[in-house]
């Protein structure tokens, strides 16, 4: 048979993507992912914060779109893990404290809601944060969101295959080959015909395209997360702390999620480490410290790493990349967040139903290039 959509890639963009097309009522619809289940690659690596506090405006409206879906998701299949509203206490000293505080108008233009605190006001809220600078300010957000990345892609492709969705695991793609009326896609021993494919396979994006004789200006860099016992309880919402760039984010009562050792430098998808390295591990704990002295006896449960994919101007590549092959990535380390949305507008593309020509993935040459973080104010 021939599907009218071979999708590649069952993370959040693809899983989206699948989901989108479906509803938008196209007949055949082919989701092929390489591992058992769904979203188990960076999705599932991912600390799962979803803010408005975005430097370009288009992401904003991408995180607003997610919102939607995602509160959709959680409605549908009752798992309240989807999107919980946590809030997001962002910290700032010195001359970082400007760049918090030029966010507010735009929050203001936006009617989101904020409040800007000083650090007697944070410490009496949230008396384990007590370690900061007496010039800490703090943006408070109380709007953003946790979110469980892998339990969304289930949703979305539960519901896309009640309405004729078909999926396949296990399912790696290791052959592309495009031919003026066809598509063809080799994956676990079979071939598979469509009228168009779309790539969304996060960092490995660029490899599949690669089987088809293109190139793409992607390039995959490494980010680590930890899981961290906490000697007690905490109550503390998500915390970004901009000065050091860690992150935390509540993971039951007594632990936490505490992330940065971000690598710029070029990773191979097939080839990283995905463990913490050694000296992630031992400063996480420390750089806890410099907000709270719960990094004294913070305990290491685990620690990993994923990789995201840069591009020259930190926004993703979603579009035609050739006759009949759509891609989209490039989530610059914010995709969770935004990939609900970015996947239904990659499968809308690709069934030219929505255009979305700034995205094109053709508008860099595929050189190398300096990666600059995405999770950033600036
Ligand atoms: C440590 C860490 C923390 C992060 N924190 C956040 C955060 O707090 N908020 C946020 O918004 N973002 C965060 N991110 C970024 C976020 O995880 C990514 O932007 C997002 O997961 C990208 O989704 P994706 O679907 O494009 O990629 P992926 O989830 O990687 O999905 C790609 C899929 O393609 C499949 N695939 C690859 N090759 C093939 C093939 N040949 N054949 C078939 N299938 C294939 C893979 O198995 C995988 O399932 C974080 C990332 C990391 C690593």
């Amino acid at each position: 048979m021939t599907y009218d959509l071979v999708i590649v890639g069952g993370g959040i963009w693809g899983s989206a993507a699948a989901q989108a097309a479906v509803r938008a009522g196209v007949r055949s619809v082919l989701l092929l992912e390489a591992n058992i289940g769904l979203a188990q690659e960076s999705s599932a690596k991912s600390g799962g914060i979803l803010t408005d506090l975005l430097w370009h405006p288009e992401d904003q409206d991408f995180v607003e779109r997610s919102r939607t879906l995602f509160a959709e998701a959680r409605e549908h299949s009752g798992d309240v893990s989807v999107a919980q509203r946590v809030g997001l206490l962002s910290l700032a000293e010195g001359e970082h404290v400007a760049s918090l505080e030029r966010r507010t108008a735009d929050l203001k233009a936006r009617g989101i809601p904020f409040e800007l605190l000083d650090r007697q006001e944070i410490t009496r809220r949230y008396p384990r944060l007590d370690r900061l600078r007496q010039d800490t300010v703090a943006l408070w957000t109380p709007n953003d969101w946790h979110l469980n990345p892998t339990a969304y892609a289930q949703q979305a492709t539960a519901e896309a295959r009640e309405a004729g969705l078909t999926l396949r695991t296990q399912s790696r793609v290791d052959g592309i080959r495009l031919t003026s009326g066809k598509v063809f896609v080799q994956a676990g021993g079979e071939t598979y015909e469509g009228e168009r494919l779309l790539i969304a396979a996060g960092t490995w994006t660029r490899k599949l395209v690669r089987l088809a004789g293109l190139d793409l200006a992607l390039l995959p860099y490494r980010v680590q997360l930890s899981s961290l016992e906490l000697a007690e309880s905490h109550r503390l919402p998500m915390v970004w702390h901009l000065s050091t760039d860690v992150y935390m984010v509540p993971d039951g009562e007594k632990d936490v999620l505490a992330g940065d050792g971000t690598r710029l430098s070029e990773f191979d998808p097939d080839d990283y480490q995905t463990s913490g390295d050694d000296q992630f591990e031992e400063e996480i704990a420390e750089r806890l410290l410099m907000v709270s002295s719960l990094g004294e006896r913070a305990g290491l449960r685990s620690s990993w790493a994923g990789l995201v994919g840069a591009t020259p101007d930190r926004r993703p590549l979603l579009g035609r990349l050739a006759e009949r092959l759509y891609v989209a990535c490039g989530d610059n380390g914010i995709g969770v967040m935004r990939g609900p949305a970015l996947g239904e507008l990659a499968a809308k593309v690709a069934l030219e139903l929505a255009e979305a020509p700034h995205l094109n993935p053709g508008r860099f040459r595929p050189e190398p290039f300096a990666i600059r973080p995405g999770f950033t104010l600036e």
